[in-house]
């Protein structure tokens, strides 16, 4: 529901809603925008994807597909950061609303993409400005104890906004109203770096990283660098509940080895 927000910002009311599919449709039916969840037996992409006219580009059908499994992965970064089990503890709320504010995120991006919105990788700089980006849990050390409240944003964002609005003008006739939107992002700081400036080595970007948080790439590594240093301190035993065989440490600690090289362990489309 989070692309509402948008719409309700230039006016609609109503606009984006999400309900329960009836028991009698198909999900193929192309009057039908669909968001589904499959399970997997590993982890995969989530996808976002339209039919659309080829004649006038109109969008007639979203599809997204979320992967299920993910939230089990999400759920182990959240218990290696954290090995929660100290002193007969069984309590692993936060671990799991991580993981849920997490599938929140992933499931407003791939509707994004339903949408006809590009990735902007950028708008980690901005503060988290687009669901668009591919986010880094942002995970902070409080008092020496590693936070998970903030890992993911819980709102659509400043650049999101943007995009709704822009896409409510003609390009034809309306070329001064989007030049106006364009300068005000602008002197908003916002910044747009898709795919093409952002993917590939030969095209690296500074402020388009993919699966980072923050301003300057290299302040935000020394701080995850901190964050993943803690918690490979506390690693151990009380990383898996009580009674888990311990040939399953294993899975909880290569997410958090891996904390900085988050791109060998999350997939996104
Ligand atoms: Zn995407």
């Amino acid at each position: 529901m989070w692309w509402d927000q948008a719409f309700e910002n230039i006016g609609y009311k109503n606009a984006f809603q999400v309900k329960i599919l009836p028991e009698d449709v198909d999900p193929m039916d192309v009057r039908y925008n669909v968001i589904q969840w499959v399970h997997r037996a590993t982890r995969g992409w989530s996808y976002g994807s339209s039919v659309i006219d080829p004649r006038t580009g109109e969008i007639l059908k979203g599809h997204v597909t979320l992967g299920s499994l993910r939230v089990r992965q999400d759920y182990l970064i959240a218990l290696g950061l954290t090995s929660p089990f100290k002193n007969t503890n069984t309590d692993t709320s936060t671990m799991k609303e991580m993981a849920l504010a997490r599938i929140r995120q992933l499931a407003a991006h791939e509707v994004g993409q339903t949408l006809g919105i590009a990735h902007n990788f950028a708008a980690s700089v901005n503060n988290r400005a687009s669901v668009m980006d591919y986010p880094h849990p942002l995970v902070e050390l409080k008092k020496g104890e590693i936070d998970l409240s903030n890992a993911y944003a819980e709102n659509i964002g400043e650049w999101d906004k943007f995009v709704i609005a822009y896409g409510d003008y003609l390009p034809d006739s309306e070329t001064e109203k989007l030049q106006s939107l364009s300068a005000q992002a602008q002197s908003k700081g916002l910044q747009y770096v898709s795919d093409l400036d952002a993917r590939s080595k030969s095209s690296a970007h500074s402020t388009g990283h993919l699966w980072d948080n923050g301003e300057n790439a290299a302040v935000e590594l020394t701080r995850v660098l901190q964050v993943r240093a803690k918690a490979l301190a506390d690693f151990g035993v009380n990383s898996i509940p009580f009674g888990t065989p311990m040939s399953e440490l294993e899975e909880v600690l290569v997410p958090i080895y891996n904390f900085i090289a988050f791109r060998l362990k999350q997939r996104q489309s």
